[in-house]
């Protein structure tokens, strides 16, 4: 086993099916999130990678890729996929290096699903139907319409570092499945495997230009030089909503479309009549998996008044029994936060939620990791006492962190769930099966879970509601986004 705390890494640009260091001649350092020690260095790409990038992506259309069938193409990812499950271990350690997630964690969620996005999307592809219509024309011959999906063209994906890899191939699969190219912009503290899947590509075939990787920031780097660019078709991001309003501003420009899974703020709904082992068990992941950072995380609990005091009971003895360790700790549940700068973030929140006047059932500070002290830790933590007008309660925290509060009825717990700006999910936990229906279609989110949390098809759409995003990626439905459907209409 390496010494994963201590490889130095050098992560380039991935253009035209080569590693490049580019011409900026900036680069800043990839930091562990377990240690706050430098791991490796990133290139910074400027608008003449950009540029460059962008342009292969173009070329690649015209050349091999876009003379493929359907089915070659398919075979193509399928080959992707297995070449990452082959590569597991080196995409695992890339992974846990720069997210410092348990590789318990990244060994059963992050990496297959990074593989198996390529196989579904792949398979998808050629069994999804495009509609016809016979036109009935006054001369009795009539006229038939059918659809055609073609390639929109070259794609821009802005990926963040909650789940590199499982959610840059996510958008990667179905784009190319559906014969685009693409343009990757990874968030910068998670470059590594968005880097390492360029090998993937040349060893499978993948031809040249297809899939181009270029490093950096936002505002004045990849980030802004990329979703402005000229030579780009549509851009899908995974992020921040508030940086998605910005690239939804550069997207305007040209009228390309976009793509927007955003930030939440999302309720669990805990019944009486729930099965409680379940609904502890679940709301558990849901508030401390990944150490918080996940968009579907529950940072609200509505729990009905009868079982409150058992359920934050269960809620405490539950976070204070999570082992927080490196990675490769065998007995790790959980990791650190991604850095020091989002560790200030969350820290500034449990210090808001003491102001705000919360009782801290557990946690509410960092731990005391030893030598691991310069990593971005912070305690797993539960609040209860906070009003619903809290800003703990109304702004994304993306931390190991819930507030618990007790409801007295269905329409009360309904309303509280809805009284905010988001909308990504929501899980509800109830054996009344009429119930879980009926209060299911009046939340207004993307995604309702019932009995479970995280539980994904890939055949079924993905997004968020209100300020949580734009259109619907997953199925079909990241088809539609990631292809252009022209309608031919012949006379007979
Ligand atoms: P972020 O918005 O800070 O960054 C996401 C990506 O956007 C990064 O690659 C970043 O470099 C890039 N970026 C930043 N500013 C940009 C600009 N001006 N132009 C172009 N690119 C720019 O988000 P993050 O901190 O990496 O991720 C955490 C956020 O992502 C949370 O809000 C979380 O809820 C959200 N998220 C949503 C989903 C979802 O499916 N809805 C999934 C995961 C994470």
């Amino acid at each position: 086993m390496p010494d994963t705390l201590n490889t130095l890494r050098e992560a380039c640009h991935f253009i035209n099916g080569v590693y490049t260091v580019g011409t900026s001649g900036r680069t800043f350092d990839d930091i562990s999130p377990v240690t706050g020690r430098k791991i490796g260095i990133v290139h910074e790409a400027l608008k003449p990678e950009v540029d460059a990038a962008v342009a292969a992506a173009r070329a690649a259309l015209h050349g091999p890729w876009g003379k493929m069938t359907q089915a070659e193409r398919s075979d193509m990812l399928h080959a992707v996929a297995d070449e990452i499950n082959r590569r597991f271990d080196d995409f695992l350690e890339a992974e846990c290096l720069d997210t410092g997630k348990p590789r318990s964690l990244a060994s059963h969620i992050d990496i297959p699903r990074g593989a198996a996005n390529f196989k579904v999307f792949a398979d998808l592809v050629k069994n999804v139907p495009t509609e016809s219509f016979m036109l009935d024309t006054p001369d009795g011959t009539g006229a038939l319409n059918y659809g055609v999906r073609k390639p929109k063209g070259v794609i821009a994906v802005i990926s963040p570092w909650n789940l590199p890899l499982l959610l840059m191939t996510w958008k990667v699969g179905p784009a190319l499945a559906s014969g685009n190219t693409v343009v990757v912009k990874p968030s910068e503290e998670t470059p590594l495997t968005t880097t390492l899947l360029g090998e993937v590509m040349n060893a499978v075939g993948v031809p040249k230009g297809v899939y181009n990787v270029v490093h950096g920031f936002g505002p004045d780097s990849a980030g802004a030089y990329l979703t402005e660019h000229p030579g780009v078709d549509a851009i899908t991001f995974t992020g921040e909503t508030q940086t998605g309003e910005v690239i939804t501003r550069a997207a305007a420009k040209g009228l390309r479309q976009v793509s927007m899974e955003c930030g939440g703020k999302n309720a669990g709904i805990v019944f009486a009549d729930c099965d409680i082992d379940k609904a502890v068990e679940g709301t558990m992941r849901s508030a401390f998996a990944n150490c918080g950072q996940v968009c579907f995380g529950t940072e609200r609990v509505y729990v009905e008044r009868p079982i409150f005091e058992e359920f934050v009971a269960r809620m405490k003895a539950g976070a204070e029994g999570l082992k927080l360790g490196a990675p490769e700790a065998a007995d790790t549940t959980m990791g650190p936060l991604i850095s020091n700068g989002h560790k200030e973030k969350v820290l500034s929140y449990y210090k808001l939620a003491e102001e705000e006047g919360a009782t801290i059932v557990t946690g509410g500070g960092s731990p005391d990791m030893g030598e691991l002290n310069g990593g971005a830790w912070v305690q797993p933590t539960i609040w209860t006492g906070l009003t619903d007008d809290a800003r703990v309660i109304r702004e994304e925290i993306f931390g190991p962190c819930c507030h618990i509060a007790p409801f007295d009825s269905e329409d009360e717990v309904i309303a509280r769930a809805n009284d905010t700006k988001y909308g990504l999910v929501t899980a509800i936990w109830t054996e009344d099966l009429s119930r879980a229906h009926r209060v299911a279609r009046q939340i207004d989110v993307g995604i309702v879970w019932v009995n479970s949390w995280f539980l994904r098809d890939l055949r079924t759409a993905f997004g968020g509601a209100k300020a949580s995003g734009i259109g619907r990626e997953g199925g079909v439905h990241g088809l539609e986004f990631y292809s252009e459907l022209s309608n031919v209409c012949v006379k007979l």
